[in-house]
């Protein structure tokens, strides 16, 4: 049974540790995979699903090793951005998406994603996508961007949604984050998409604020605490965790909108990563759904739920 937790246990009112948390906290591709990978391969180390996350680790790997030498990625123009920030609307528009980088990414991690050690399945659907002509791969692009990825096809969308997370990341690590606004509740405000998780920093400067992190672009925006990050409702939120777990990552269940998004307390172990811990704590996912709460985050890594 999952445990229940009332809001008040879970804000050890580190308020006062607050100083002035930024908006955005924008990615560093250099550095974002790289440390993703460390993580998964930590998790592995003692998880039932070893082999996957060993595998998704290596993926990460790939994201990382293959930035060198890559096309820079195109950034939307300046009016166009400009035209986006007195609109509230995110800059980088996922819906009139195309890319020649992206093209390049995607062929470059195809690649280098044959040499690694992989499941079977996952070996299957690198050889299909490998054959996918370039307008099934467009249709790949767009159903990931759409956060609409079909549940028999999950296998091969892990290779594009892991090329679109190298290619929004180096475009998100572009732009200046003193430009970017709130684009509405559960949105990022760089892509427009939804959080994957959200996460009580340890960070210096913002110790004990949470942030929300996009899935896509690798964003981190704040966000106030004990509030739905889909919908924005502060009533009826509660909060579920495993029983006997380490207690750092909690489901945020939401009356209103009958969603949750997992809470990572990052402050009590620094290693957490929004989507490494996300697929790594599957079994939280099932015990929710029995609580009759939808999963309302995307993440096109977690399989079998
Ligand atoms: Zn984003
Ligand atoms: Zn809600």
């Amino acid at each position: 049974m999952p445990r229940q937790i009332a809001p008040s246990d879970i804000d050890p009112t580190a308020i006062g540790e607050v100083s002035a948390p930024p908006f955005v906290r924008l990615p560093d591709p250099t550095r974002l995979f790289v440390r993703r990978a460390q993580r998964l391969n930590a998790l592995a180390e003692i998880h039932e699903l070893g082999p996957y996350l060993r595998f998704l680790a290596a993926l990460a790997d790939v994201q990382h090793g293959i930035q060198d030498g890559l096309p820079d990625p195109d950034l939307p123009e300046t009016e166009a951005r400009e035209r986006a920030h007195a609109f509230a609307m995110p800059p980088l528009a996922r819906d009139r998406f195309a890319s020649e980088a992206l093209v390049e990414t995607l062929d470059r991690l195809i690649l280098a994603a044959s040499a690694i050690e992989k499941p079977r399945a996952a070996a299957d659907a690198l050889d299909r996508l490998k054959l996918a002509a370039p307008p099934v791969r467009d249709a790949m692009v767009h159903n990931v961007l759409a956060d609409a990825v079909a549940a028999d096809a999950l296998a091969e969308h892990v290779y594009v949604a892991a090329a679109l997370q190298l290619h929004f990341a180096r475009l998100a690590a572009c732009l200046d984050a003193s430009t970017l606004v709130p684009v509405g509740d559960g949105a990022c405000p760089v892509c427009g998409g939804p959080p994957v998780s959200s996460m009580i920093v340890g960070w210096h400067g913002s110790h004990g604020a949470r942030f929300c992190a996009c899935s896509l672009c690798g964003t981190f925006w704040n966000y106030v605490r004990i509030k739905c990050t889909l919908c924005g409702s502060t009533k009826g939120i509660g909060y579920l965790e495993v029983e006997g777990g380490p207690g750092t990552v909690k489901a945020e269940t939401c009356d209103s909108c009958g969603c949750y998004v997992k809470i990572l307390h990052q402050h009590k172990d620094p290693a957490l990563d929004p989507v490494a811990d996300d697929v790594a704590t599957l079994g939280l996912d099932l015990l929710v759904r029995e609580s009759g709460y939808r999963r309302g985050s995307f993440n096109p890594f977690l399989v079998g739920y």
